[in-house]
């Protein structure tokens, strides 16, 4: 959506098919990055954003055991919004989408499962996709594949996949929130059990963190446990388990960690999720795909509009958002395995480990996982014009003269 918008904002004809019937998906994070914040403010729209419902989040602590550690602080950030916004995705979406749509070139048709790509020699032309009135074809210079990490277009396009693994899938639920209830935390770590709780006003949603295919075990084990379970980790939460009445609301969000060895081929790129599915860990995943989005319009705004995009152009996008993808996901990875792995898999009292223990003597060691959760590796920032407010045409001060003004004195 986000790289849609650029576009049509660069004045390039764009199609953006999305297979669902609105953007209310559950599963979806919330978490809006100073750096996506900051994107939003080069597009001179922070102000609307800012007037929708949203919650800001300045620092973070998580809770390890009994002991609560600030980890990240994000108000020294060399970006406008010095904080984490929380906005559910949907939301989100809709204010994307209702940018764009002020664009005469942009195009938005829902309910359009992309399900093949119509291909033209060795080049694809373009994509079939099913809607409620029967199969539609899009012939484009460019496809995008931007549908997530389980990406049909990825697939259709025959690109290797090369997976990293994850130990962990989550169960997503909801447990109604009171106005007293404690304040965010990163996570919540006791002996065996990780659960990560977002704000979403009038309810928690629950991340519960189990090993990868536990899930026939948890149920085997019964609500009742998984209940108590819960009020292990979070204990204000005793009065409302009663909530869970079976295992039909808990979702299972499988994780997967991989990426393309080759992000595109000719008349097609992939970016995002579909590029790189990412893990939930930092709750990166988000600010990544825009930040390829960004990278992805300045680099290609200019070669749609001529209508010619070579294969260098499709390159181009992948080296400069390949490394970021590179060490963010070999981050994930490390507290997949090490952090997440040993604390589901122990079930004795754990001490917190030096290193954190050094976050609440030293506050300034809280602004490196601001960094690297904020704002990432390589921000991108937004080069493409804006058709409808174009910058005004340069004038030189009336005063100044040429350089061949200096020779007027000589006969020509
Ligand atoms: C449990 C979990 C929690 C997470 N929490 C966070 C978080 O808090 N913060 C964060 O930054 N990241 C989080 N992530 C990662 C994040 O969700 C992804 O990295 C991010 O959504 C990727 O964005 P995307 O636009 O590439 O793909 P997606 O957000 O998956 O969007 C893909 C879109 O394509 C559409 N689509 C799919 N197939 C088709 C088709 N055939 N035709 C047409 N449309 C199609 C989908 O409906 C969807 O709208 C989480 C991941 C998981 C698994």
């Amino acid at each position: 959506m986000m790289l849609g918008f650029l576009l049509a904002r660069a004045g390039v004809e764009v199609v953006v098919l999305e297979k669902h019937g609105d953007f209310l998906r559950d599963f979806r994070g919330d978490t809006i990055h100073p750096s996506t914040l900051e994107v939003i403010y080069e597009l001179g729209l922070i102000e609307d954003f800012l007037a929708r419902p949203h919650q800001e989040i300045r620092e973070f602590s998580g809770q390890i055991g009994e002991e609560t550690i600030p980890l990240v602080d994000l108000t020294h950030l060399p970006t406008h919004c010095k904080f984490l916004g929380f906005m559910p995705q949907w939301d989100f979406l809709d204010f994307v989408a209702e940018q764009a749509k002020a664009y005469p070139t942009f195009r938005l048709i829902m309910q359009a499962e992309v399900t093949d790509l119509i291909v033209k020699g060795n080049s694809i032309a373009g994509v079939k996709a099913q809607t409620p009135d029967g199969e539609i074809e899009v012939r484009a210079t460019l496809v995008l594949g931007c549908d997530g990490r389980k990406s049909i277009v990825r697939e259709l396009a025959d690109l290797h996949v090369e997976s990293l693994g994850a130990p962990i899938d989550v169960l997503w639920f909801r447990v109604t929130r009171k106005p007293d209830d404690p304040s965010q935390v990163l996570g919540r770590f006791v002996p065996g059990k990780i659960m990560v709780m977002l704000n979403r006003d009038q309810y928690w949603q629950c991340a519960y963190v189990i090993r990868k295919g536990a899930l026939e075990e948890v149920k085997r084990r019964g609500l009742e446990a998984f209940r108590a379970d819960i009020v292990s980790i979070a204990p204000f939460l005793k009065d409302r388990v009663s909530e869970i009445q079976d295992w039909e609301p808990i979702k299972l969000l499988t994780v997967l960690v991989d990426r393309l060895r080759k992000w595109y081929r000719p008349g097609l790129l992939c970016i995002g999720d579909a590029a790189h599915a990412m893990s939930p860990v930092g709750g990166v995943g988000i600010n990544l795909a825009i930040q390829d989005a960004v990278a992805a319009a300045n680099i290609l705004a200019r070669p749609l509009l001529e209508n010619y995009v070579s294969l260098s152009h499709l390159q181009k996008v992948q080296w400069r958002r390949e490394f970021p993808t590179r060490v963010t996901q070999w981050g994930q990875v490390q507290v997949q395995e090490r952090i997440f792995s040993s604390v589901l898999s122990t079930q004795q009292n754990f001490r917190t480990p030096w290193f954190l223990r050094l976050f609440k003597k030293f506050p300034v060691l809280r602004r490196i996982p601001a960094r690297l959760i904020g704002i990432g590796v390589r921000p991108e920032h937004v080069k493409t014009p804006d058709v409808l407010n174009p910058p005004p045409p340069y004038r030189a001060p009336q005063d100044a003269s040429s350089f061949w003004d200096l020779f007027s004195f000589l006969p020509w």
